[in-house]
């Protein structure tokens, strides 16, 4: 799938629109979902086009990946998600249920998150 350079995270990252940051560095930008699903709910994406874990995964460079890794793990760490735990979640492609075609991770915290994945 093609990049769409009108998606929503893509005009958060241009400043189009606004959101509520929680961390920049000049690979990755975090900010909380706008419609939470825990106490914690926190996006963290790339900076660069990718369009899912899939393409991040294979295309982005190892400076982009260790980068990414690097800054989800500190901003669980900074918001003391890793106290008690938390869940992260990269939802890729139809039976994924990604809805925003920017590469986004999840961090969820703040209650006991319940099943890894919904029942058929
Ligand atoms: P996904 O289903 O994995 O693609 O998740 C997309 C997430 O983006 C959802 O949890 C939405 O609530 C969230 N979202 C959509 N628009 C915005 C926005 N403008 N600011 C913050 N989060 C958003």
């Amino acid at each position: 799938m093609a990049y769409d350079p009108n998606n929503v995270f893509a005009k958060i990252l241009r400043g189009e629109i606004p959101c509520k940051k929680v961390y920049e560095d000049e690979h990755v930008l975090a900010f909380h979902d706008i419609n939470p699903q825990a106490p914690i709910h926190v996006l963290v994406i790339p900076k660069g086009a990718y369009v899912s874990w899939d393409d991040f995964s294979a295309t982005a460079s190892d400076d982009e990946i260790a980068c990414f890794v690097r800054a989800a793990g500190k901003i669980a760490r900074d918001l003391g998600a890793d106290k008690k735990g938390y869940r992260v979640l990269a939802n890729t492609g139809v039976d994924g249920g990604q809805e925003v075609p920017h590469f986004h991770l999840h961090i969820f915290a703040g209650r006991p998150l319940g099943r890894m994945v919904a029942k058929a």
